[in-house]
């Protein structure tokens, strides 16, 4: 997915008028998300006009442009909760892996938010790259205090899908992995929760995808489009609605977009008559439609799935060794970087 630029941006007025919407539709919380939130110069005011319309209102951010007297009018504005991804606890990995020499920066605004009475929650992204150390990676999240840690995995949509290769794990990874969280989760409880989840391509049905298709998510984007998940625009033959054009109750309600695969009618076998169906409502459409070609079809992460065998392939190339070459978090940025060239496909930034 390309970026949009930024003159199709919805105006501050027209998002307190979305907020407004939300708040009387009912719903309960307002995620600033990205691409980077921050790069919103009135993000204060929209925190500000979202708490107004009665939402909970929650940050996520990889921290960068947050200063400290930034974050203070973001607390001032009653910012609720606020949640930093970090890439890794090598600083040379971590600023390999995001491109930018962040990391240090994250960990000094990790301990500015400690000062607020805010909900804290650090993001840790897992991959074949840095999962071999992920022991290290919880230690060095609990010097940072956190309410929550997510632990997850990279999505295989957009991006991390061109990028497949060099971050899947293996099965190996994956295994040890289950068992460092399980042991974490233990010895943290009532410290610090954790949140985790295995990669689908392990699973053996499939993610319940935004907890079902137009069942709890809007998503808003810059420009106004609204999404039933981050990644809904790569469904071909399908349009999406503009809070510019249409009440967001009418949208949420009557959209056909909200309507395509909302409930059961719209499967087919194996999902129609499987006793899973009201539990993962048969995968991701996105995923389905980005492995098998069609957006009806079952997941094919799903075990069952009669396109089952594009993961299984994935899977073997992954655990055959021979796919990706591992980064290796002691080497220099600069020699990280241009090993970064032959490793990953970039996104281009918009004219
Ligand atoms: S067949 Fe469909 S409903 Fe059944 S587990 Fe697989 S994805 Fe879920």
């Amino acid at each position: 997915m390309q970026l949009a630029g930024t003159q199709s941006e919805l105006s501050s007025g027209e998002w307190t008028s979305v907020f407004q919407q939300a708040g009387q539709l009912g719903m309960l919380h307002a995620h600033f998300t990205g691409g980077e939130p921050l790069a919103r110069m009135d993000l204060t005011e929209l925190v500000s006009a979202a708490r107004t319309a009665g939402l909970y209102t929650n940050l996520i951010t990889s921290g960068v442009g947050l200063n400290d007297q930034r974050l203070a009018a973001l607390m001032g504005a009653g910012l609720d909760h606020i949640q930093i991804s970090f890439q890794d606890s090598r600083e040379e990995a971590a600023n390999w892996i995001a491109g930018a020499k962040a990391h240090a920066h994250k960990i000094e605004l990790s301990q500015a938010i400690r000062k607020y009475k805010v909900a804290f929650t650090v993001n840790l992204v897992v991959h074949r790259q840095n999962l071999d150390h992920l022991e290290e990676m919880i230690a060095f999240i609990e010097t940072l205090n956190p309410d929550r840690v997510e632990i997850a995995h990279a999505q295989y949509y957009g991006w991390a899908l061109a990028n497949r290769a060099a971050l899947m794990p293996t099965r190996e990874q994956v295994e040890k992995g289950v068992a460092i969280v399980a042991e974490a989760e233990k010895r943290l409880a009532g410290r610090m929760r954790i949140d985790a989840v295995i990669p689908d391509y392990y699973a053996k049905y499939p993610k319940a995808c935004m907890g079902g298709w137009g069942q709890r998510l809007m998503l808003i984007n810059p420009s106004g489009k609204v999404l039933p998940c981050h990644a809904a625009e790569v469904l071909p033959q399908m349009s999406f609605e503009n809070v510019r054009d249409r009440p967001l109750q009418w949208i949420w309600e009557e959209s056909e977009s909200f309507q395509r695969f909302r409930g059961e009618s719209w499967m087919a076998e194996p999902c129609r008559s499987c006793d899973h169906r009201a539990e993962d409502f048969g995968g991701c459409r996105c995923q389905a439609f980005l492995l098998s070609g069609e957006a009806e079809a079952t997941d094919p992460a799903c075990s069952l799935a009669p396109k089952h065998s594009v993961i299984e392939s994935a899977l073997r190339e992954s655990n055959a060794g021979t796919s990706v070459k591992q980064g290796t978090g002691g080497s220099s940025f600069v020699q990280l970087q241009q090993q970064s060239a032959a490793l990953w496909t970039y996104r281009t930034n918009p004219e």
